[in-house]
Formats: C-alpha cells, sequence, structure tokens
C-alpha cells in the first residue's frame, strides 16, 4: 500500500460530540481546556456544539444533529482533510439510534489516522501532549494511487 505524509497544522479544526448522558461531562472538560481550545476551530454535532458555545462562550460551529447526521457530516470533514482531532465522549451504557453512525465515524477516523479520544482521560492526554502545541506528521493511505491500481487491476 502506498502512503502519503500529512501534516495536522499547529492551528487545529477540532470536533466535539457527546452522546447526551455525556453532555454535561463534555462541556465540563471543555470549560476546564477553555485555554487551549481557544488557540483553535471548533466544530461538533448540533445540539452539542450549541450547549457548549451557551455554556463556555467558545464558538463552536455546528453541524446536524448526531441522530439525523452530523456524525457523517464530521465523518466526510475527516476524509476532505477539514478536521484533525475529534473529542467525542460516547455513551457506551445507551442504545443510539444511530450507531451505525457512531461506528462508520470511529472507523474513518482510524482510516484517516485522526487522533480520537471516547473519554475523559483520553481527552485529558490528548489535549495536553506537546503536539498540541505544534505540526505533527502522519502517514495516510495514498487514495488517488490507491484508485488507479484498483481501476487497472479488478
Ligand atoms: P447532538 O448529537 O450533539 O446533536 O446531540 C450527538 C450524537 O448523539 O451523536
Amino acid at each position: 500500500m502506498d502512503y502519503l505524509t500529512l501534516t495536522i497544522g499547529k492551528v487545529k479544526t477540532i470536533a466535539l460530540i457527546a452522546h447526551d448522558q455525556k453532555k454535561h461531562e463534555l462541556i465540563q472538560w471543555c470549560d476546564e481546556h477553555k485555554e487551549i481550545l481557544k488557540g483553535h476551530f471548533l466544530c461538533g454535532t448540533g445540539t452539542t456544539a450549541r450547549m457548549i458555545t451557551e455554556a463556555t462562550g467558545l464558538p463552536v460551529k455546528g453541524y446536524n444533529s448526531g441522530p439525523l447526521g452530523g456524525d457523517q457530516q464530521i465523518g466526510a470533514k475527516i476524509v476532505e482533510g477539514r478536521v484533525d482531532l475529534v473529542i467525542f465522549f460516547s455513551d457506551p451504557l445507551t442504545a443510539q439510534p444511530h450507531d451505525p453512525d457512531v461506528k462508520a465515524l470511529l472507523r474513518i477516523a482510524q482510516v484517516y489516522d485522526i487522533p480520537i479520544a471516547n473519554n475523559k482521560a483520553s481527552a485529558d492526554f490528548i489535549i495536553t501532549s506537546p503536539y498540541m502545541e505544534g505540526e505533527y506528521q502522519h502517514q495516510v493511505i495514498n487514495f488517488q494511487q490507491n484508485i488507479a491500481e484498483r481501476a487497472k487491476s479488478l
């Protein structure tokens, strides 16, 4: 497989998502790390984004609500190279109607080697990482090459 070296810039676009039972925990986390978050572009699923902005004053661009396609919109931004990091406080104890979308987001973050935190401890480790203050280079599958080879071989 052919890989490309891509750079996650110093200023990052961070996606924030929380399931209903985890929203207050994420708001609290955003408040705790407000000074760091201020230095980056923030986006999130609709309800989460609005609640964070209302509670902390941080500007968070809102996509659709998660169950209405918001997770998929954020997944698409990862594919386009427009989301660099995901903080996703998912709820492991409640069934979600949009479980396939949640899985799709986790999968696409994995494919594109995007850091993703699914609980507070991982989010704390990521947000205090030295990589938050600088660039990070990572290897992503060369999709153009991949298409060219598949089109030739199939
Ligand atoms: P919400 O979506 O922020 O619109 O509630 C989050 C989710 O449940 O995926």
